[in-house]
């Protein structure tokens, strides 16, 4: 299964990652994950990297596009892939494309979670109480909010109109979540004959 999460900040991306990789068997690669470790890691890339994501700015696409494609490819390889985080823009849309007909492996679905602004913003806010990432805090998750809806949100009627996205709503319990993207994927497969 290849399958994309396509979501605002504080939707559920991460957790619902994990859950859909472990039930398909492909592989969850969590784009914002791996540019921390590379952050982490130091070096001038890593500076840069750390420099967009303390801010709430999106790291520029072809950075991104080589952080990511070595784990893409890798992934497509094996078993699959749930993509969490990429592709965030409409640049990186057209190259996981591309990459994807490179690979002679598309794309099956990507899974809109969407819920309301200030359900996104408390959630955040209780991760930040907890221990959370140093993004999350109430300037900068305001930022990321809306640079997801200038730069991420037109991704919605891109895959809209390729026939691959389900919208899921993500302002539920996350057991409910999981449970709906699985009905509607597994709808979707059997559809497809697959
Ligand atoms: P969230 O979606 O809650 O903001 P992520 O861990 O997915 O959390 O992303 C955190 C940060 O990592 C983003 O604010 C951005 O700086 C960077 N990032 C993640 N994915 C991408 C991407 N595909 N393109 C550019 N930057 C990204």
């Amino acid at each position: 299964m290849r399958l994309l999460l396509l979501a605002p900040p504080g939707a559920g991306k991460g957790t619902q990652g994990e859950r859909l990789a472990d039930w398909s068997g492909g592989r969850h690669i969590a784009a914002g994950d791996l540019l921390r470790a590379e952050a982490r890691a130091g070096g001038r890339l890593g500076r840069e990297i750390a420099a967009y994501q303390t801010r709430g700015d999106l790291v520029p696409d072809q950075i991104v596009l080589d952080v990511l494609t070595p784990s893409v490819v890798e992934a497509a390889a094996h078993g699959g892939y749930i993509l969490d985080g990429f592709p965030r823009t409409l640049p990186q849309a057209v190259a996981a494309a591309e990459l994807a007909v490179r690979l002679g492996v598309t794309l099956d679905t990507a899974v809109y979670l969407y819920a309301p602004e200030a359900v996104l913003t408390q959630r955040l806010l209780d991760r930040a109480s907890q221990g959370g990432r140093s993004d999350d805090v109430a300037d900068v998750i305001q930022h990321r909010l809306r640079v997801y809806a200038e730069t991420t949100g037109p991704l919605v009627p891109y895959y809209t109109e390729r026939g691959i996205l389900v919208a899921v709503d993500a302002d539920q319990p996350p057991d409910s979540v999981t449970a709906a993207i699985q009905a509607r994927v597994s709808g979707l497969t059997r559809a497809a004959g697959r």
